[in-house]
């Protein structure tokens, strides 16, 4: 179900209303469960964009880190980043802290470069 989708960062409402095409017969609860259970077998990760809404994303294959989000504040829009970008600053944590890092989460909050050139044109 979640893992045929394209689209990523659905919440479990989102992926019920996909699910239920299907299979009418499958109820929200069961939904929650389920993503539930994928999150706790790190097939999915849980994420939350600030909205107060849980989103459900895909865990990249063999990927060592959870990739890196862009949410713009404007349109909504998430980008991801797949690159890890945090290498530098786990190493500091781990060394100054003698914290061992597993995975972590980084989000940027902003404004995409779509609705960038939205505002330039209504400027102009
Ligand atoms: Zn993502
Ligand atoms: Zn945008």
């Amino acid at each position: 179900m979640l893992l045929e989708h394209e689209e990523d960062h659905l919440s479990a409402e989102d992926v019920y209303l996909l699910v239920k095409e299907k299979s009418p017969e499958i109820g929200l609860a069961t939904v929650y469960r389920t993503l539930e259970l994928l999150s706790e077998l790190k097939i999915v990760d849980k994420i939350n964009f600030g909205d107060g809404v849980s989103r459900y994303d895909l865990r990249q294959e063999g990927a060592a880190h959870f990739h890196h989000h862009l949410v713009c504040i404007e349109c909504g829009a998430v980008d991801e980043i797949q690159e890890d970008l945090l290498e530098d600053v786990e190493n500091i944590v781990e060394r100054d802290w003698k914290f061992k890092i597993k995975d972590h989460r980084l989000t940027f909050h902003g404004i995409c470069s779509r609705c960038q050139k939205d505002s330039d044109d209504t400027e102009e």
